[in-house]
């Protein structure tokens, strides 16, 4: 399985790639951020600059990477790719800076997780087109500065709290991406059914919305689930039969939440009374990295209104207890 998992991972990633938009008018939704990252774009197009660092904030599958990858197309520059994580030194981010070209975008995933070293040698890069390279060791060491041609960086980050204040004031414009809304998402899902070329009936692609958590990610890979058990066990049809006893295959509960949602709500309904319990209680709980539950979970079960944050601590709303099927207790304190 481990050997498989990597490959399927792949071919999930490949075909997910194909339905990216490549245009900034391609992409749905989000009107603001598009907006205004017209605007900055086609200002520094008509300057003949490079456009200010750009910072996209907002949970997993949104869009973030499909949009620095529109914001590199729509300058017509190329795109270099890297993440926090990748960056073990400030080294790694020195090399990688000073084989930019001119008017190239490097894109910066998961931007929070970058060691401080690296950012601060992202400042300085970001602000005076500069990186400082060591030579030597120890008391010989000395810094070359060498000078950077004009680029853009587009930082991601799910957390955008963060990221240090001096980092932050880096971008000269920050976008933040929201949930989709249901007539969103089916816009999505129409767009997708059209490039994998298979009829989506309207009523079939509403239930997928619906179930979606908000995330177009999330709609694309129910859209390819749908599509597997119309042809292996349905009709061949997309409609909305399929859709709804494909998504009860894959555990999606109508109102899209998935097995980590649930974890999350059960262990704070039944293992802690509905709350408050700390972030990190809770992660161990459902055994998962507190990071994943509070960026990944936690943003849409609170927009969901299914549970709220509170200073002492994760609270179960009386809603979470009904979607479990669950009496909410009369004496739950928040
Ligand atoms: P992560 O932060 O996890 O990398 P992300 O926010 O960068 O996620 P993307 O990888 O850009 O998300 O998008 C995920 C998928 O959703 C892509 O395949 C893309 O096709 C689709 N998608 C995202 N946003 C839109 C949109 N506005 N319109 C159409 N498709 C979209």
């Amino acid at each position: 399985e481990r050997v498989l998992a990597p490959l399927a991972d792949e071919i999930e990633r490949s075909v997910e790639a194909a339905l990216r938009p490549r245009k900034l008018d391609e992409f749905v939704g989000q009107q603001t951020v598009r907006a205004q990252l017209s605007l900055v774009l086609e200002a520094a197009t008509a300057r003949g600059v490079a456009p200010d660092h750009i910072l996209l904030s907002g949970p997993p599958g949104l869009g973030k990477t499909t949009l620095a990858m529109i914001v590199a197309a729509e300058l017509g520059a190329s795109l270099r790719v890297t993440s926090g994580p990748a960056i073990q030194h400030a080294g790694d981010l020195a090399a990688v800076l000073s084989s930019l070209e001119e008017g190239e975008v490097l894109f910066l995933d998961e931007i929070h997780r970058l060691a401080r070293p690296a950012e601060e040698l992202l400042y300085v890069a970001m602000e005076d087109f500069r990186v400082d390279v060591v030579v030597g060791k120890g008391a010989g060491a000395s810094a070359i500065p060498l000078t950077l041609p004009p680029f853009t960086v587009v930082g991601a980050t799910t957390r955008s709290g963060l990221l240090p204040a001096p980092l932050r004031d880096r971008f000269g414009f920050t976008g933040h991406l929201d949930y989709y809304d249901a007539f969103e998402l089916e816009k999505v899902l129409h767009r997708s059914a059209r490039l994998l070329d298979v009829p989506l009936a309207a009523d079939a692609a509403t239930e997928i919305a619906r179930r979606s958590r908000g995330t177009p990610r999330i709609a694309n890979r129910l859209l390819r689930r749908v599509r597997d058990w119309a042809q292996v066990r349905g009709t061949g049809d997309m409609d909305l039969a399929a859709a709804r006893a494909a998504l009860e295959v894959y555990e999606v509960d109508p109102i899209g939440l998935d097995r980590l949602d649930r974890s999350v709500l059960d262990a704070l309904c039944t293992r802690f009374r509905g709350g408050p319990v700390g972030l990190t209680t809770l992660a161990l709980t459902v055994g998962e990295e507190p990071e994943t539950v509070e960026t990944v979970a936690e943003p849409y079960l609170v927009r969901e209104g299914l549970i709220a944050r509170t200073p002492r601590g994760r609270v179960a709303t009386p809603a979470a207890w009904r979607h479990l099927g669950l009496e909410p207790p009369t004496d739950q304190g928040t």
